[in-house]
């Protein structure tokens, strides 16, 4: 049976790229994604080439995702994106709550929350971010990070539509370490994501979300994600800067009917 759930794979280039090499990446991606695939693919450039991007992408090959938006449309937030302004040059996804800015930049569950409900407000579909460090996995507190994460960013939100809303499952130790969760553990995480959701919204809507699995994902890795049930695709960093790479991802990735 096909799943509801559309596989996506979304690429985080992070703080890479100036605006030439982001559309020569762009070129090379649209070509090697020429092919009809089941897969959604998304890339998130840096704000600073997110306009140019997005009027590249013209085409449904390829969505464009910014990598963090603000809670307000407008207003005195210097440095900040605006989700209006993001949706409105053609971006229909935005990441937020990454494990970085979590890390550098002093971002807590209830600026999450603030970010998801403006990005929903907005018409953007935000994958929200969320993952235990290494010291929370081995004392034992996976599971009650993960339950603090996705209730405070979710809570009295209303139940987005379709695939609305996106998880990233992202464990920190695994992001730009080479050393991916394992299959198994990420799906047993993944299944817990989906019964919160369940909690917080409905079993319907919990049907509809999609899960990612983020952390050193590689085309030789991939599709042991994507075989587990609750797993619907990846965020990937360090692999999404190479259209060798990332498009491999994709492949792989399309073989899987979720
Ligand atoms: C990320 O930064 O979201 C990520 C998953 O990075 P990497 O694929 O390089 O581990």
């Amino acid at each position: 049976m096909i799943s509801v759930r559309r596989p996506l794979i979304a690429g985080n280039w992070k703080m890479h790229k100036n605006t030439a090499e982001a559309l020569a990446l762009v070129e090379q991606l649209l070509y090697r994604l020429r092919d009809k695939h089941r897969v959604e693919v998304v890339v998130c450039p840096p704000a600073t080439s997110l306009e140019a991007v997005c009027q590249l992408v013209s085409t449904a090959t390829l969505y464009v995702g910014a990598q963090n938006t603000h809670w307000a449309s407008e207003g005195a937030f210097t440095g900040e994106i605006s989700p209006r302004v993001a949706r409105e040059m053609g971006c229909k996804f935005t990441i937020v709550g990454h494990s970085e800015r979590r890390q550098y930049f002093g971002e807590t569950d209830a600026y999450v929350h603030q970010r998801t409900r403006a990005a929903l407000e907005t018409g953007l579909t935000p994958i929200v971010c969320i993952g235990e460090t290494l010291a929370q996995r081995e004392a034992g507190e996976t599971v009650e990070v993960i339950r603090r994460q996705v209730t405070t960013a979710l809570e009295n939100l209303i139940a987005p539509q379709g695939g609305g809303l996106v998880i990233a499952y992202e464990p920190v130790w695994a992001i730009g370490t080479g050393r991916a969760a394992t299959a198994a553990d990420a799906q047993e995480v993944a299944a817990f994501i989906r019964q919160l959701i369940a909690e917080l919204f409905n079993a319907s809507t919990a049907a509809k979300v999609r899960i990612l699995y983020g952390g050193s994902v590689k085309p030789d890795n991939i599709g042991g994600f994507m075989a587990k049930p609750d797993i619907d695709g990846a965020l990937v960093g360090g692999a999404s800067l190479s259209a060798d790479s990332f498009a491999g991802i994709v492949a792989r990735a399309g073989r899987y009917q979720g």
